[in-house]
């Protein structure tokens, strides 16, 4: 296992560039109109840079920095981590005391739901859609949540079923010590497939909530969507007239504060944190595996594509996590 003083993004040669706060990652707000995306999120940033890892994280804000390798310079995985059999991350899966997980788009596109960053994702087939996800727009443009209301009716999402990658990871609890399931994902699908909810921190929101952007309300998204399919083309918030949207964190918002700090935890005591079908490349996702190697944990990527932290994992699994994750998990 690598020592935590040369752990950390700032030793794998990352040009870093901007401060740009957490990637978008809402397919459900892919309609604004486009814009630069500039905007930090105060409140996660500074939740992060209290944690002593070796520098801030710090991203650059153009797309094709991202995942793409012109930030992260992941090296090839054909180093001796990836030599690695699944039987001995068993083993370390067994013999760990906090286990902590944290998953991406790559675990539900099994499912049929888009990611963004990899070979068919959307924003690597529309670039213009990733600029495009900011709140201003949705705020500011009455068409803009009107075309983002009937996404939302018509996504993918609601007939979205777990896959046997989700499904493992819900087995997984009850063979290993989990303390948390943290994911990017917005689709339910961790729930869905039987993970405790209680473990689960969805820490860009979700998609099965409508909440009003002036004063908060939450209900189930399902009420508000009856109402565009009744008619109304930008629903209100029946407590103050506020604007609605899906209670996801759009670019321009900021992320749960809570979730991020229980995130940050979980991380720093855990010592096995596996990483599953996430490029890495975003923050504050890359900020987790981070902290958890500066702590000592030693860290476990099974995603298709190279990330920024695959010189520093103990393993790298690419096998598709539908095969890869019930396999690993019979082993335990
Ligand atoms: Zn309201």
């Amino acid at each position: 296992m690598a020592s935590p003083s040369v752990v950390g993004v700032p030793e794998l040669g990352v040009p870093f560039v901007e401060l740009v706060g957490w990637a978008p990652f809402d397919p459900l707000e892919l309609h604004a109109a486009p814009s630069t995306v500039r905007t930090a999120n105060a409140i996660a940033s500074r939740t992060f840079m209290r944690t002593p890892v070796s520098r801030p994280t710090v991203w650059h804000r153009s797309r094709g920095a991202f995942g793409t390798g012109t930030l992260v310079k992941a090296r090839s995985s054909s180093g001796e981590n990836a030599a690695v059999s699944t039987d001995e991350i068993a083993s370390w899966l067994r013999a760990a005391r906090h286990v902590v997980v944290l998953t991406g788009a790559g675990i539900s596109t099994e499912s049929g739901i888009p990611d963004f960053r990899g070979p068919n994702g959307v924003w690597t087939k529309n670039p213009a859609a990733e600029k495009a996800a900011h709140i201003d727009h949705y705020v500011g443009d009455p068409e803009v949540r009107e075309r983002a209301w009937q996404n939302r009716v018509h996504s993918e999402v609601w007939s979205a079923e777990p896959n046997a990658g989700h499904r493992a990871l819900a087995e997984l609890e009850r063979k290993v010590a989990l303390d948390a399931l943290l994911t990017q994902n917005i689709d339910g699908l961790h729930h869905a497939a039987g993970s405790s909810p209680d473990l689960i921190v969805e820490l860009h929101g979700n998609v099965r909530e409508a909440k009003c952007l002036r004063c908060g309300w939450r209900g189930p998204m399902n009420e508000t969507l009856d109402r565009v399919r009744a008619g109304e083309t930008d629903p209100r918030c029946t407590e103050c007239g506020g604007i609605l949207k899906s209670a996801t964190v759009s670019f321009g918002e900021n992320l749960v504060v809570a979730d991020l700090e229980r995130a940050q935890a979980a991380a720093e005591r855990c010592d096995l944190f596996l990483a599953i079908g996430t490029s890495l490349g975003v923050y504050p996702a890359a900020a987790l595996p981070e902290i958890a190697l500066h702590h000592g944990a030693r860290l476990v990527v099974m995603n298709a594509e190279p990330t920024p932290f695959d010189p520093v994992a103990a393993a790298i699994v690419r096998t598709p996590l539908g095969e890869a994750l019930p396999a690993l998990v019979d082993r335990i």
